[in-house]
């Protein structure tokens, strides 16, 4: 039998799939807002991306995450998704030192 390794989802910055908990998910939600989801059950269609800057990096400035989401977003829009997702690799990292 296959070992469990738990849900893999593939990260649109870097094309390559990883445990669910090593990402974190970008969601789109019913209203059409694009947030980072800290739950990762947020209602809405989601993306996922590393816990790493040069993933979520790639993965606005390519567009690959506005396309994965079926969303434009605006400039203005890219940048605020990017330091929110930013904010959150800092919050992962913090967790990862306490563990
Ligand atoms: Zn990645």
């Amino acid at each position: 039998m296959a070992p469990r390794t738990g849900p893999e989802r593939t990260c649109v910055g870097c094309r390559t799939s990883g445990s669910k908990l090593d990402l974190i998910r970008i969601v789109r939600t019913p209203h059409g807002e694009v947030r980072v989801d800290a739950t990762g059950r947020a209602p809405g269609r989601g993306a996922y991306v590393h816990a790493d800057r040069a993933c979520a990096t790639a993965a606005i400035a390519r567009g690959s995450l506005a396309r994965s989401l079926r969303v434009g977003l605006r400039a203005e829009e890219a940048a605020r998704l990017g330091d929110e997702i930013e904010r959150e690799i800092e919050r992962e990292i913090e967790r990862d030192v306490r563990r």
